[in-house]
């Protein structure tokens, strides 16, 4: 048996118990009356959905715990909406978090 696709002799193969034929060229499976089974064998994995890092922005900004440049920063409406929103940073170096003051 040869595969239809690229004339590549088939090799027998079992695969989940059945006897099928493989091409090493294509990575396809035929069935034993020499119909293409499928290509790929791998069942597509459930990508697991995991915690999303945030991707915060950065600024130059000293941490005042460590003394490191940089820290992440994002804007959060506290309490009152009429008051202006405030600024939070996040030291890169060891987490600590901290409010700007206006
Ligand atoms: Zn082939
Ligand atoms: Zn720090």
């Amino acid at each position: 048996m040869f595969c239809e696709k690229c004339g590549s002799l088939l090799i027998p193969k079992e695969k989940k118990g059945k006897k099928l034929f493989y091409c090493r060229r294509c990575k396809a499976y035929y069935n034993l009356s020499g119909k293409l089974v499928e290509k790929s064998t791998q069942k597509s994995k459930i990508t697991l959905i995991g915690e999303r890092k945030p991707t915060l922005p950065t600024v130059e900004e000293e941490c005042p715990k460590c003394g490191h440049k940089r820290a992440y920063f994002w804007i959060e409406q506290t309490r009152a909406s009429d008051e202006p929103p405030t600024r939070f940073y996040k030291c890169k170096k060891c987490g600590h978090v901290w409010r700007e003051y206006h």
